[in-house]
């Protein structure tokens, strides 16, 4: 199966790709996950979307759809993906189409997570991460990472004003794909409000 899940910052993509790619052994593209290690190892990719990044605005439609389109040539690629974060601009949706064309592949479903915009700026600001196990939790864990003992941390672009901005970028840029995907029947919509285990079973019930 290759995948797309669509929403809002925050909205539980991550979360539930990480799920995902643990039962189904698919290939976890996440376009934000990549940014950040390029920013850490301080290549040139990483200097040039650092800036945006922080700001919480988008990183330049070229660069992200090239750094995806060399993604997809990975032979990992061939058991399935899971894209996370990736298209979020009509421009990067009918890029991976032509790709995907290309490679003679298809999308099978895109799965919209929804969110209130109020529910994901608490949900932002609370959130806390672990680098070395990729753990996604909130300040509610305390400090370190209930699976690996790590220190957790927050994320730069999870203040307050960034926030503001990466909810600004989604109405904008990415909410538009909705309708998009609606067009070409792939669209799949799920409550992002539920429990985790509840939203992991409801895309399960989509994905078969
Ligand atoms: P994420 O971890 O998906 O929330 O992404 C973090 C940041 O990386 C975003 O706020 C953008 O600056 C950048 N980014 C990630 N994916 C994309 C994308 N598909 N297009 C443009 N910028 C992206």
């Amino acid at each position: 199966m290759n995948i797309v899940l669509l929403g809002a910052p925050g909205a539980g993509k991550g979360t539930q790709a990480a799920r995902l790619v643990a039962e189904q052994h698919y290939a976890h593209i996440s376009t934000g996950d990549m940014l950040r290690a390029a920013v850490d190892a301080g290549t040139p990719l990483g200097l040039k979307a650092k800036s945006y990044m922080d700001a919480g605005e988008l990183v330049p439609d070229d660069v992200i759809i090239g750094l995806v389109k060399e993604r997809l040539r990975e032979p990992d690629t061939d058991a399935g993906f899971i894209l996370d974060g990736f298209p979020r601009t009509t421009a990067q949706a009918v890029a991976l189409d032509a790709e995907l064309a290309e490679m003679n592949r298809n999308l099978n479903a895109v799965v919209a997570i929804d969110v209130d915009p109020e529910v994901i700026v608490e949900r932002l600001s609370k959130r806390r991460l672990c680098k070395a196990c990729g753990y996604i939790g909130s300040v509610d864990d305390g400090p370190d990472c209930p699976k690996c003992g790590t220190p957790l941390y927050q994320r730069d672009d999870d203040t307050s004003e960034a926030v503001r901005t990466r909810l600004g970028a989604y109405q904008k840029s990415t909410a538009p794909l909705i309708d998009y995907y609606r067009g070409s029947g792939l669209l799949r919509e799920v409550d992002g409000e539920l429990t985790t285990d509840q939203v992991f079973s409801a895309i399960q019930g989509i994905i078969g």
